[in-house]
């Protein structure tokens, strides 16, 4: 990348976070009309090229920015495939059996993404005309799947307030029940959706208490409850506990391959035999049929049957980034280390005129002297997040050597600032 398109993309980046620096904000991606999302994100991601002190990138913007290592490659190179629509395909038949085993559920679906899963699982839960679901406020099904329920499976919903640490109150979702139905007033309530990790919360594990709880209620007023876990193999780790502990409390569940268990894409489905038997038929509808996908499949093995223990490692790396944040001098950062319990941090500035959007960029940037300082130029990447926070999250992609040099910028941009701060109390 050139300085020139360097500056650009920095630039692009602080207007987006400035602008929005009070706002829920994702993926960092400025509005459609004026920037081709696609180039900036990848652009972003790139390492400089033409510097001429080195430079090391740590992006820790998603856990979905791994790429798949040689074995993984090689795994796929040699999958045995065949028509999975026709459910020919052996490499993805092994996959869900794996799948349905480690979640100690009946039967599972290799699905392109968690978005096309959660979708799916929502078609089949609620097959009448008027049913409706309950769902966090700040669930990723409620915030960042384009409203897809409504729009393409044209089901209500309605929200509990999700609690800082995932969970809700269910007192209250007890009250967001619809106990009039059949009234012709009403829709039917027919399922609960959780999430685990909870990802705005900052990659929360839910309590197995709160399962537990929840599913009593979910029972009573005979609701389906969908877990979103796209991270809940991280949640597994945090726990110390098998998966299936966790989803014994759920009817069905979805979980990423793509994230931090590294496969390049796909998300599987667990539920009932014929839960997942409409899961297919609902799947082919959104064109999510797909072919000889054993070549997918064989990563999907790979990622679920041996990427999962490693996840402890991005665990230990983010308590490392927030310890070091905690103890940064001068100080800077304010996190919660309670609440960091897997592969996300989410912290936020103590200087009210440092923006998270302006922040994100400085990290991004080498300034003038870093090498000088640091020995060598880094750029962190990390997005502005909800609530005026700064997200950071671990993955495969990095290392321990990583979290150093990131840890090492971090201090470095607060000293910047506070000479800053100095210098302009001076004049
Ligand atoms: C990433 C994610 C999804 C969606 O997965 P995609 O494969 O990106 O569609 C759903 N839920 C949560 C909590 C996620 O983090």
């Amino acid at each position: 990348m050139t300085a020139k398109t360097l500056r650009i993309s920095a630039r692009v980046f602080l207007h987006f976070g400035k602008r929005n620096a009070n706002r829920v904000v994702h993926y960092g991606r400025p509005a459609l009309e004026r920037n081709p999302p696609v180039r900036h994100y990848y652009e972003t991601a790139k390492p400089a090229q033409d510097s001429s002190v080195s430079v090391r990138t740590v992006d820790l913007r998603s856990d979905t920015v791994t790429k798949p290592g040689t074995a993984m490659r090689q795994a796929m190179a040699i999958a045995e495939v065949g028509d999975d629509v026709f459910g020919e395909d052996p490499t993805v038949n092994e996959l869900q059996r794996r799948a349905a085993d480690i979640f100690g559920m009946e039967a599972a679906l290799f699905v392109p993404s968690g978005t096309m899963s959660n979708l799916i699982a929502v078609m089949v839960h609620c097959r009448e005309r008027g049913d409706e679901i309950i769902v966090g406020d700040l669930s990723h099904l409620h915030m960042y799947e384009q409203g897809g329920s409504a729009q393409l499976a044209g089901v209500h919903s309605t929200m509990v307030t999700n609690l800082p640490d995932g969970t809700f109150d269910l007192g209250q979702l007890e009250a967001k029940i619809r106990h009039g139905y059949p009234d012709a007033h009403f829709p039917r309530s027919r399922l609960v959706c959780v999430e685990n990790t909870h990802n705005i919360q900052g990659g929360r594990v839910l309590p197995l208490s709160f399962l537990q709880e929840l599913r009593s209620v979910a029972e009573r007023y005979n609701l389906a409850v969908h877990m979103d876990g796209a991270r809940v193999m991280n949640a597994a780790v945090a726990l110390g506990v098998s998966p299936s502990v966790i989803l014994r409390h759920c009817d069905t569940v979805s979980v990423c391959l793509s994230k931090g268990l590294g496969a390049p894409v796909g998300t599987m489905l667990g539920g009932p035999q014929d839960f997942i038997q409409r899961a297919l038929r609902a799947r082919k509808a959104l064109g999510g049929g797909l072919r000889q996908s054993g070549i997918l499949a064989a990563a999907g093995l790979v990622a679920l049957t041996g990427m999962v223990d490693r996840l402890e490692e991005d665990h230990r790396h983010a308590k490392i980034f927030a310890q070091a944040l905690l103890d940064c001098d001068p100080p800077l950062y304010h996190v919660d280390m309670a609440s960091v319990e897997t592969n996300i941090v989410r912290f936020y500035l103590r200087d009210p005129l440092l923006t998270p959007g302006e922040f994100c960029e400085r990290l991004a940037t080498v300034a003038e002297g870093e090498a000088r300082a640091l020995g060598r130029g880094t750029r962190v990447l990390m997005f502005p997040h909800v609530g005026g926070s700064v997200r950071a999250v671990w993955h495969l992609g990095v290392t321990e050597e990583d979290t150093q040099s990131a840890i090492l910028k971090l201090r470095f941009v607060a000293q910047q600032r506070a000479k800053e701060r100095h210098a302009a109390a001076e004049a």
